[in-house]
């Protein structure tokens, strides 16, 4: 017997009884999109390895062992599965020069690949929603995507999520941070884990990220960048919070927030709930103003978010949030020679006035698929034998309440079976 093949581990069908959920939710997110003038780009899902080796930084998680990379045999270029969407979209940009045309507003969604440890709410294969503004320098743009990210929770119907905000400064700052916090952390040195150790050299920053329970005491007492900041950034982390308090949008500084990726700079975010137990941050972004030119572009300043799609979804079932998805208008009943091609000339009649219609298939008495159409979603069955096709005509029986069969000539089915769905309307 052939062993039962199974999918990868940490990547998750999703079922069709999950996909309305879904729907609802990328529905909820294009028209939110669309309000913020906000248009939507499409980048390839596997990218050559430097993009995101240059990219996303040599010393961070991602690259050092999370990236699903390989070697195409055909030709022996190196590839790797996308691992978030920022360095594909920039990328992009810069290929096609959009830049040229003015500021960029731009949207994506789909699937991220990342070699971790596959538990709740962390899987190999998840989805982001990631949005981006190219072209524009001012807090204004760091603002708006805030103002965004709390308008989505809200059309969303989700709450308790929290935003922690921070500034990384100019690249400058950084590196006069950098000798400080060196200093403290080789101070530090029997606290750090194999990791940090290695980041010491080559970016410590990064070792603030770490998650490590041993090391949180040690990372409280580090040297904060924040309070290197120079008055050019301290202004635009200024302007940007006072968007947030005229907008009424709680927020947390958290000195300690510094993001996983190498490119951030300035304005840092993340989005934060209790109710997801360890993975709790459903939403990450920041200033990336170096990476434009980084990846052979003119320079531009930049700025970003990108959200988990599964983290959210989680959260709006943990709210109660159910969905079984659109209801169906109709399911076809037919049988005999006749009426099983004359089925079909119904069944268009109907899907072209706008009703949607399951055509029964696979035979059987009228009693086993009448017992069908009761387990269907659908309100109404339509019903034909012999008889009826051959006078053209149809019957209508309502599903789910009391009602006498009607019979109705094919011309009068699609009025006659929207009188019954959406009650006594004459129009
Ligand atoms: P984490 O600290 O949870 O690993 P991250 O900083 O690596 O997150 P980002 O690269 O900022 O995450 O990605 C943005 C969002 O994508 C995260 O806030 C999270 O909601 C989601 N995300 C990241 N990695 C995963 C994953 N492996 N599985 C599911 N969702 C993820
Ligand atoms: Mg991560």
């Amino acid at each position: 017997m052939s062993q039962t093949l199974q999918a990868i581990r940490g990547m998750n069908d999703i079922l069709p009884d999950d996909a309305p959920l879904w729907e609802r939710f990328e529905d909820t997110v294009r028209s939110w999109l669309r309000s913020y003038g906000y248009r939507n780009i499409r980048m390839p899902i596997v990218e050559p390895t430097p993009l995101f080796r240059r990219a996303i930084g040599e010393a961070t998680d991602i690259v050092e062992k999370e990236m699903y990379s390989f070697v195409d045999e055909l030709n022996g270029e190196h590839l790797t599965l996308r691992p978030e969407g920022t360095a594909s979209c920039v990328r992009a940009v810069v290929q096609h020069n959009l830049l040229y045309a003015g500021p960029q507003r731009l949207w994506y969604a789909g699937p991220m690949f990342r070699h971790e440890r596959p538990q709740k709410g962390r899987y190999r294969q998840f989805h982001q929603i990631g949005v981006e503004a190219l072209g524009l320098p001012g807090p204004d743009i760091d603002a708006e995507h805030l103002l965004m990210c709390a308008r989505l929770w809200d059309d969303l119907g989700l709450s308790g999520i929290r935003l922690h905000l921070n500034s990384l400064g100019s690249p400058e700052e950084r590196q006069r941070h950098r000798a400080a916090l060196v200093a403290y952390l080789e101070s530090h040195r029997e606290t750090l884990d194999e990791d940090s150790r290695r980041r010491l050299a080559t970016n410590p920053l990064r070792v603030l990220d770490s998650k490590n329970p041993a090391m949180q005491a040690m990372i409280e007492g580090a040297p904060r960048l924040l309070d290197q900041l120079g008055e050019a950034s301290l202004a635009h982390f200024e302007a940007v919070q006072a968007v947030l308090k005229d907008a009424g949008i709680p927020y947390r500084v958290d000195p300690r927030l510094v993001r996983g990726l190498d490119y951030y700079n300035l304005t840092v975010s993340e989005w934060v709930t209790d109710r997801l137990g360890a993975q709790g941050t459903v939403c990450g972004g920041g200033r990336y103003d170096g990476l434009v030119e980084l990846i052979g572009g003119k320079p531009a300043p930049a700025c970003g978010f990108a959200m988990g799609v599964e983290r959210l979804i989680a959260l709006m079932r943990e709210g109660g949030a159910a969905d079984s998805g659109e209801p169906l208008d109709v399911y076809l009943v037919h049988q005999g020679a006749t009426a099983d091609r004359f089925a079909f000339t119904v069944a268009e009649r109907l899907r072209g006035h706008g009703l949607s219609v399951l055509q029964h298939a696979g035979g059987g008495s009228f009693k086993s698929q009448m017992k069908r159409a009761d387990a269907s979603r659908a309100s109404v069955a339509v019903i034909v034998g012999d008889d009826e096709a051959a006078a053209g005509e149809a019957s209508i029986k309502a599903l789910r309440e009391e009602r006498p069969q009607a019979r109705v000539a094919l011309a009068a089915l699609p009025q006659a079976v929207s009188e019954l769905l959406y009650g006594g309307r004459s129009d």
